[in-house]
């Protein structure tokens, strides 16, 4: 269906971080910061623009996991942040709903 769909099923390689039931997550391949890893829900949804309210329970799961992948690679006492792009104007370039997981140091402010 698309980039992350394939690496979700196997069939494109990524660096696996972490994985449950509705959840994948892996290292990005073009890094903004000592970590950077994306958390991706196994369903496909465009964006954020594409969530309804039957994806509740899907976000909690995102949302608990990118906690314990920030446990896991150590970043949760120095801090983090958790960035969705959305379309053309966020600049989102993979149409799968994705958050990355920004740490390992200061981050610019955007907002
Ligand atoms: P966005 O631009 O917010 O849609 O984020 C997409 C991210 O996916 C970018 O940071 C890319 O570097 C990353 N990316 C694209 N293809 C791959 C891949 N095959 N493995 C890991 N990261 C990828
Ligand atoms: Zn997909």
């Amino acid at each position: 269906m698309c980039v992350f769909c394939d690496i979700i099923s196997g069939k494109l390689p990524s660096r696996k971080i972490y994985e449950d039931d509705l959840v994948y997550a892996f290292k990005d391949i073009h890094p903004q910061a000592s970590v950077h890893i994306l958390v991706v829900p196994k369903k496909h949804i465009p964006s954020v623009a594409d969530i309804s309210e039957e994806d509740g329970a899907l976000l909690v799961g995102i949302m608990t996991a990118a906690k314990k992948i920030a446990e896991q690679v150590g970043v949760v006492k120095s801090g983090f942040r958790l960035v969705a792009n959305n379309g053309k104007d966020g600049g989102q370039t993979v149409g799968h709903l994705h958050f990355h997981l920004l740490g390992g140091g200061v981050l610019g402010r955007m907002c």
